[in-house]
C-alpha cells in the first residue's frame, strides 16, 4: 500500500534548475503534493493514507534519473574487454531467452539501486539464431505488474534498421528497407506495444571494421516515413547517427532525438538547434572507443571532436540527455559531460528535467507540486560532488514507493521486495 511520506528538512534539487534549501516535500500517494515549509506532522496527522515521515537532517531530495538511452540485456558487456566484443557478442547469440531475461531482470535492479528509476530501453536481446525471444517491452510489462523490480521501462521494442544494417545481428532488430516497409515496421512495433520508436539512421562502432560509423544507411525517404508513421501515432522517435551528414538528413526527416553524433560536426549541432531536436551523446561510450579501438576507428572519434560537439550542444539550447548505453552506469555518463566542461547543473538536468523532455514524460523529472514521485534522498549536495552524493544515496522512491532503502538511511534496510513498500 502506498501512503503518505513527509520529508522534513531537506534540500531540494528540482530538476529543472532550481535549488530550494531546508524545506519540506509531501508526498501523496504516486505523486508529490506539496513542497515547501509546512507543519508536517499537523497535516499528515489529518491525512488519512498511511504516514511516513523521514526526517531527511539536510540531506538532498532530488528527482530519480532518467536513463535515456539503454540496454539492459548488454550490461554484460561491462566485464568484456574491447578485443572480445565482436565474438562474444556472437556467441551471446546463442545464449537462451531465459539467459537474457534474468539478466535484464537483474540490470533493473541493478540500476534501480543506483537511483534510476526511469530507463529507455532502445533495443535487445538479440535474435536468437533467427527467432524474435522476448522484447524490452516484456521487461516492461514484468516491472509494471510488480513481478519483478526495476525502474519504469519506456520500450522501443525491436529496433528498426535496413537489411545487415547497424545492430544486425545481435540486437533485436526489424530489418525493413524502403518507405513503405520502413512504415510497417514501425506499425509492427507499436502494435506490439513499443513506447517510442527506434531507428538506425548508420553504422555503428561495435562491428568494425566490416562496418564503419561514417557509414550511413537509412535514406531520407526512409527516415521520413519512420518518422511521419511514429509521430501520426502521437510516438516519439530517435536514431543511433553517427556521421553529419546522417546527424542533418535525420533531423531534416522529422526524427526527435539523435543518439550519439560521434562523428558530427558543428553544422550538425546546430542542424539540432535549428530543428528542435534533442541530443543524447552517450559520451562515455565514445571516450572510451577512442581508447580501447583499433588505431584507425580510435584515430577517427579522436579527430571528431566528441567533446566540443556536446558543449556546443549545450551552448546552443539543444537538450542535452544523459543515456549509457550498453556497459555504464548513469554516474559514469554524468561525470563524462562534467569531464567534458559541461556544467554540473545542466548533467543533473540532463538525467532529470531534460532527459524527461527527450523521453516524452511530462510527468517526471521534476519535484513539483502534481509531479510523479520518483525521488532520490542523498546525503550530500550532487551539485558540489556528484560521485560522493550518489555514493550516499539513502533512498529511492518510485511512485511514491520506498523501493531501495540504503543501510545509510534511518530505515532499516530490508531485502528489496518489488510492489511491497517497507512498512
Ligand atoms: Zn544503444
Amino acid at each position: 500500500m502506498i501512503g503518505r511520506i513527509v520529508f522534513t528538512n531537506v534540500n531540494v534539487i528540482d530538476g529543472t534548475g532550481g535549488v530550494t534549501h531546508t524545506t519540506d516535500v509531501i508526498v501523496n500517494g504516486s505523486s508529490i503534493e506539496t513542497v515547501g515549509p509546512s507543519n508536517s506532522a499537523g497535516s499528515a496527522d489529518a491525512a488519512p493514507a498511511v504516514v511516513r515521515t523521514i526526517d531527511g537532517h539536510g540531506g538532498w531530495l532530488m528527482p530519480g534519473l532518467i536513463n535515456c538511452h539503454d540496454h539492459l540485456c548488454n550490461k554484460w558487456l561491462r566485464t568484456t574487454p574491447a578485443n572480445d566484443y565482436q565474438s562474444a557478442r556472437l556467441q551471446r547469440r546463442h545464449s537462451s531467452p531465459g539467459t537474457h531475461a534474468l539478466e535484464a531482470a537483474g540490470n533493473a535492479v541493478w540500476e534501480l539501486c543506483q537511483g534510476v528509476t526511469t530507463v529507455r530501453e532502445l533495443g535487445g536481446p538479440g535474435i536468437a539464431i533467427g527467432q524474435e525471444m522476448f522484447t524490452n517491452v516484456d521487461v516492461r510489462d514484468a516491472i509494471e505488474s510488480g513481478r519483478i523490480a526495476g525502474p519504469r521501462v519506456i520500450a522501443s521494442r525491436l529496433i528498426i534498421a535496413m537489411t545487415g544494417g547497424h545492430g544486425t545481428p545481435w540486437y533485436g532488430v526489424r530489418e525493413a528497407d524502403g518507405p513503405d516497409e520502413v512504415r510497417q515496421a514501425v506499425r509492427e512495433q507499436l502494435k506490439g506495444g513499443a513506447d517510442c520508436i527506434k531507428i538506425m539512421s548508420t553504422a555503428g562502432l561495435a562491428n568494425y571494421p566490416h562496418e564503419s560509423p561514417d557509414t550511413d544507411e537509412y535514406t531520407f525517404e526512409e527516415l521520413s516515413a519512420g518518422a511521419d508513421e511514429a509521430y501520426r501515432f502521437n510516438k516519439l522517435i530517435t536514431t543511433h547517427a553517427m556521421s553529419d551528414s546522417a546527424v542533418r538528413r535525420a533531423v531534416r526527416a522529422g526524427i526527435d532525438t539523435i543518439e550519439h553524433a560521434f562523428l558530427a560536426t558543428t553544422k550538425g549541432i546546430e542542424a539540432m538547434a535549428d530543428g528542435g531536436v534533442s541530443f543524447v551523446p552517450t559520451a562515455r561510450v565514445a571516450w572510451r572507443m577512442a581508447r580501447n579501438s583499433p588505431p584507425a576507428l580510435a584515430e577517427l572519434l579522436e579527430s571528431a571532436g566528441h567533446r566540443y560537439r556536446v558543449l556546443e550542444a549545450v551552448e546552443l539550447g539543444v537538450p542535452v540527455g544523459i543515456g549509457t548505453d550498453s556497459r555504464f552506469t548513469v554516474l559514469e555518463e554524468m561525470e563524462t559531460l562534467l569531464e567534458y566542461g559541461v556544467p554540473v547543473d545542466t548533467v543533473l538536468q540532463g538525467a532529470t528535467g531534460i532527459a524527461a523532455r527527450i523521453c516524452g514524460l511530462a510527468d517526471s523529472g521534476v519535484i513539483a507540486p502534481g509531479k510523479r514521485a520518483d525521488l532520490l534522498l542523498l546525503r550530500t549536495n550532487p551539485l558540489q560532488g556528484l560521485r560522493s552524493a550518489f555514493e550516499g544515496l539513502e533512498l529511492v522512491v518510485k511512485a511514491g514507493e520506498i523501493v531501495v532503502a540504503s543501510d545509510l538511511s534511518d530505515i532499516p534496510l530490508r531485502p528489496l521486495r518489488p510492489s511491497a513498500p517497507l512498512t
